[in-house]
């Protein structure tokens, strides 16, 4: 059935102080954005995620969080950073991450991408052609051209000289061109002893490239993969119950040398010959 409003034509008709003038469509404005979120290859266990379904329950660090995920879409395009979240697998880093991502959609209507990160450097490395350069490859052109890039998932890849120098020519493009990128990571940059640190396992100098471009929210929370899906969604009384039970993390001192980390992000910060990325050159 034709639109009622705009008979299809995409346009409707509006009286504006007396004069007749077409604006766009409400039903464009959907088709479009639905469009727009089938390109953003959002992974189907994350299509329904926003901020209406994400739990929020008493817990000072996840709350600021949200409202920070809130605020970044909220004020989309204009916005000076970009959102990096940090924190063990399981308390809904990627749900935020593509709430926003969505939201942003909907409201502005933006070019947006869902990437995984091991995922998206399988695919890079496998459609890798020495005769054209990497930002001209189909793969990587539109995660760099897009308005808003989330990279999910980022430290779990095997890293090699080719994957840093791939993430650096991502990252680094994205910086330069200033369109932001939201990343998720289980690793923290202070982790317990024996565990790798985020800096590690992207680099010190990336991860300073990272602090520039994104406001970090690193949080803890109940792990949604213990949880009996069976019994319906959780509440907010179960993710907190949850949450408290959880057996305690080790205190500072069972962290691994902080001070340590410290001083080599700290280095990194004061290195300028930064050298940018060169994907595939090795
Ligand atoms: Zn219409």
């Amino acid at each position: 059935m034709a639109c009622l409003h705009c008979g299809d034509t995409g346009w409707k008709p509006v009286e504006v102080e007396g004069v007749q003038q077409v604006v766009r469509c409400d039903c464009w404005r959907e088709a479009l954005s639905g469009k727009l979120l089938d390109d953003a290859r959002i992974p189907p266990r994350y299509r329904k995620c926003s901020f209406d379904n994400f739990v929020v329950y008493p817990n000072e660090k996840l709350q600021k969080a949200v409202v920070r995920a809130q605020a970044f879409a909220d004020a989309f395009p204009v916005v000076e950073q970009g959102l990096f979240f940090v924190g063990s697998p399981g308390i809904g880093k990627t749900h935020l991450a593509v709430a926003v991502l969505r939201a942003v959609i909907r409201r502005c209507g933006a070019r947006g991408i869902f990437r995984n990160t091991s995922e998206l450097l399988k695919e890079i490395r496998g459609t890798y052609n020495p005769m054209v350069g990497p930002t001209e490859s189909g793969v990587l052109r539109p995660v760099i051209e897009s308005e808003l890039l989330v990279l999910d998932d980022i430290g779990t890849e095997k890293t090699s000289e080719w994957v840093l120098e791939t993430l650096n020519l991502i990252v680094n493009t994205r910086y330069n061109q200033r369109r932001p990128t939201i990343f998720t990571s289980n690793y923290e940059e202070y982790p317990e002893s024996h565990g790798e640190s985020l800096g590690d396992k992207v680099g010190f100098r990336m991860l300073s490239r990272l602090h520039e471009m994104c406001e970090f929210l690193e949080f803890r929370g109940a792990d949604y993969r213990y949880f009996e899906h069976s019994k319906g969604p959780p509440t907010a009384a179960d993710l907190l119950n949850m949450y408290k039970n959880q057996p305690s993390r080790p205190r500072e001192t069972g962290r691994r040398a902080s001070g340590q980390l410290k001083a080599r992000f700290r280095e990194s910060k004061s290195d300028v010959s930064w050298p940018g990325g060169k994907a595939g050159t090795s």
